[in-house]
């Protein structure tokens, strides 16, 4: 039996202006599982995170959100209806304290002040270095700090399905391994994921499926354990020349 999906997408196009960066996306993720979105820079990726985020506006298709409709629902909705995003970059609130940070997660559910407290409790226990350092201020956290402050003010909303856009981006190698390894924590805690990564090689075994986008369109699906998934993923990375990070190393 198939499991349901919490996310259905279904030719999704969107963009900027005149640039079309993403076309007849199509996507399903089941429920409790994690998808990958890989593809190199400027394929699309975010964009297609963005417009299941609410962000950037979905100009032809639908969007299915645990059953509803979301094609057409402004952002901040959808975080109360369980899309929770770790944006690209971490976007945390640098120049408040780490608890600050957390509180600011908890505005979309306008959770009661015993509610609150709760889930900061159970963020510090799920990343017990933000509770040692909650007075200090976001901005003078490492790298690897911030990006679970990131990730826990993402839990802060409750979501379902978590969207994590590169969240490789700008840590050391050694750094990048924890956070995936929080990613698996998390889908074993039975939330959905997607995972949007130019790191293939990296990503790839933490994902039970994944789309490869290239020029705004799928051009492959595949599934981690599949050798031929390996062999495209490298071939899409080729084709022009990448600009991987850390360069092809599948
Ligand atoms: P990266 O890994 O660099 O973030 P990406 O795969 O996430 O790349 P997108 O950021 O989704 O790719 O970009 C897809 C296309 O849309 C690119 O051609 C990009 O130049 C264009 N684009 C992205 N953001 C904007 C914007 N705000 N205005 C205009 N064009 C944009």
């Amino acid at each position: 039996m198939t499991s349901p999906s919490i996310l259905t997408m279904t030719n999704v196009s969107a963009g900027y202006g005149d640039v079309l960066a993403v076309r007849d996306i199509s996507l399903e993720v089941p429920v409790g599982t994690a998808s990958g979105i890989f593809g190199r820079n400027g394929a699309g990726k975010s964009t297609t995170m963005l417009t299941i985020a609410g962000i950037v506006a979905c100009r032809s298709g639908t969007i299915v959100f645990d059953g509803d409709d979301i094609t057409h629902l402004p952002a901040h909705q959808r975080v109360a209806r369980g899309i929770g995003c770790v944006m690209e970059g971490r976007r945390i609130f640098r120049q408040r304290s780490v608890e600050e940070n957390l509180l600011l997660g908890t505005v979309s559910r306008r959770a009661r002040r015993r509610q609150r407290t709760s889930d900061i409790d159970e963020a510090y226990d799920r990343f017990p270095i933000l509770r040692e350092k909650r007075k200090e201020l976001a901005g003078r956290l490492s790298g690897g700090q911030q990006q679970m402050l990131a990730i826990a003010q993402a839990l802060m909303s409750r979501p379902k399905l978590l969207l994590f856009d590169e969240p490789s981006a700008g840590l050391a190698p050694a750094i990048v391994g924890d956070v995936l390894a929080i990613i698996d924590a998390l889908k074993a805690d039975g939330l959905s994921i997607i995972l949007v990564e130019q790191l293939i090689d990296r990503a790839l075994p933490h994902v039970d499926s994944f789309a490869l986008i290239d020029d705004g369109r799928i051009v492959y699906r595949g599934a981690p354990d599949d050798s031929e998934s390996t062999r495209m993923a490298r071939n899409v990375y080729l084709a022009r020349g990448s600009d991987h990070r850390d360069g092809p190393s599948i």
